[in-house]
């Protein structure tokens, strides 16, 4: 709101009260929606890791974000039912099933409350009837209108001016509206599948800016600490919610708005037509794992711009197998106990650059730097047992924080298959740069765990002896 950094000051001392807008299910989430919940779960982590009592929410959209994101056009929900040709509820049942399984896999933190729109339209009344009560609202039939003229910080939020908006084309004129700016609360439409006769009317549903207010009010109270979405939400999304919730209560909303950029597919926007609107699943099916994408998102500052192509999804899961082997070796230099007692600052500046980096606007591009440089340090001067222990304890917090790593596999040679692969692209970095002592160490700890390599002439192939 203020479009500079501010020092976070919780509005309670010691906890956090957080809501992201989350996903309308109407179809599997994309990568580009996981990119702002990946952002979501990051503060998540960052505030769980600060000792803060934290309550997260994030909502599922289940009626009334209609097509154009404004108020025209047919209910996103609707649409795709009829093109599946399955009722809306079941699609709702089978898409959200579809988002807590894709979240599980990106090791994303639970959230406490995930509020699905249609179980809170008693809410959303109210908190419309307020908006009427308070003259911020008027009703014509069945429809009611916030008045954007009646709220006299409207546009503070996205930088819009309201004569702007009104001489702007986007904008269809609608004969029931006071101004062309005005926004939809409640609609009436009796071929709306999803609907609830109410005070406005029978056949009513919500307008999708409500629901958001409502449910945030509902878990979070009237004013709470921090409110996210990707950048498009910003207008109208986050802009309405603002005028609706502050119009109702009198009370300022939200403290802290913060928006992830967009991700970009091939450098541009995803869609349909390209074939580009990639899910998880196209991701394993080229065989990456979840995890390499958590990763390429981490590796970029949520509000910086991020391209997904192939060879960038490749490279983070190069970078992070990188991660996921050094850790391996300080854990096993930790319990082998092997070299010197002593310790140094070493893995304290790693820290202090990552820490640094983090409070500043969450920047993990420049916190991930600090990792990478620590573990290139070690690779190349090796490593004393205390030393290991400290990395092993920093890598812990870096891996709270980020979630990259997964349960270790072991297998009864010791390494799993990945962390054999993980070695091996390690081996072959280290021979390329020149760095005999340590591919010969890497191809001692492989032989040690009864694998062979076999190095051709189309790469190196490996068997369990
Ligand atoms: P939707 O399912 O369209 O309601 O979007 C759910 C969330 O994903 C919203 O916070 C959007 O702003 C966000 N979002 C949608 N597309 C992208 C994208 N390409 N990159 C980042 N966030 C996105
Ligand atoms: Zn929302």
């Amino acid at each position: 709101m203020s479009r500079s950094l501010e020092t976070f000051e919780p509005i309670e001392k010691g906890s956090v009260r957080m809501y992201h807008c989350g996903p309308t299910v109407y179809q599997r989430p994309h990568i580009g929606n996981y990119r702002a919940f990946l952002f979501a779960d990051l503060l998540r982590r960052l505030f769980d890791q600060l000792g803060f009592d934290v309550i997260q929410v994030m909502n599922l959209t289940d009626v009334g974000h209609l097509v154009d994101d404004a108020d025209d056009g047919e209910d996103k929900l609707e649409v795709q039912a009829r093109k599946d040709q399955v009722d809306p509820w079941k699609l709702v049942e089978q898409v959200s099933e579809q988002f807590f399984t894709d979240l599980k896999a990106l090791h994303v933190r639970p959230a406490h409350h995930y509020p699905r729109a249609t179980d809170h339209i008693p809410e959303m009344i109210q908190v419309v009837q307020k908006l009427l009560e308070h003259e911020h609202a008027y009703q014509v039939g069945g429809n009611v209108y916030f008045d954007v003229h009646s709220f006299e910080k409207y546009g503070a939020l996205s930088g819009n001016r309201i004569e702007d908006l009104e001489a702007g084309a986007r904008l269809e004129v609608n004969d029931e509206k006071r101004h062309p700016a005005d926004f939809a609360l409640w609609k009436s439409d009796p071929k709306h599948i999803m609907k609830w006769e109410s005070c406005f009317g029978p056949d009513g549903f919500p307008g999708w800016h409500v629901e958001c207010s409502a449910m945030a009010m509902k878990y979070l109270g009237e004013s709470f600490d921090i409110h996210t979405g990707g950048e498009d939400n910003i207008f109208p999304h986050h802009e309405c919610e603002i005028a609706q919730s502050e119009g109702a209560t009198g009370l300022p909303f939200v403290n802290l708005w913060m928006h992830t950029r967009f991700l970009r597919v091939d450098g541009g926007k995803m869609s349909k037509s390209l074939g580009n609107v990639y899910s998880l699943d196209d991701l394993v099916e080229k065989g990456f794992e979840v995890l390499d994408f958590r990763f390429l998102v981490l590796k970029a500052h949520y509000r910086g711009s991020l391209n997904f192509t192939w060879d960038a999804l490749q490279s983070a899961a190069e970078g992070r197998k990188g991660l996921m082997d050094f850790r391996r070796r300080l854990e096993a230099a930790c319990t082998q106990g092997k070299g010197g007692e002593e310790g140094s600052d070493i893995v304290d500046k790693a820290r202090e650059e990552f820490q640094l980096a983090i409070a500043e606007d969450l920047n993990t591009s420049a916190a991930l730097a600090s990792v990478f440089d620590l573990r290139n340090h070690f690779l190349k001067r090796g490593l004393s047992f205390a030393e290991a222990k400290q990395a092993l304890a920093f890598f812990n917090e870096v891996d709270d924080l980020f979630g990259l790593f997964p349960e270790a596999v072991e297998t009864s040679s010791g390494l799993s298959d990945e962390e054999v692969e993980a070695l091996i692209v390690a081996r072959t970095q280290a021979r390329s740069d020149k760095e005999w002592a340590l591919a010969d160490e890497i191809r001692d700890q492989l032989a040690e765990a009864k694998i062979v390599l076999e190095d051709g002439a189309d790469g190196v192939r490996w068997h369990r002896s």
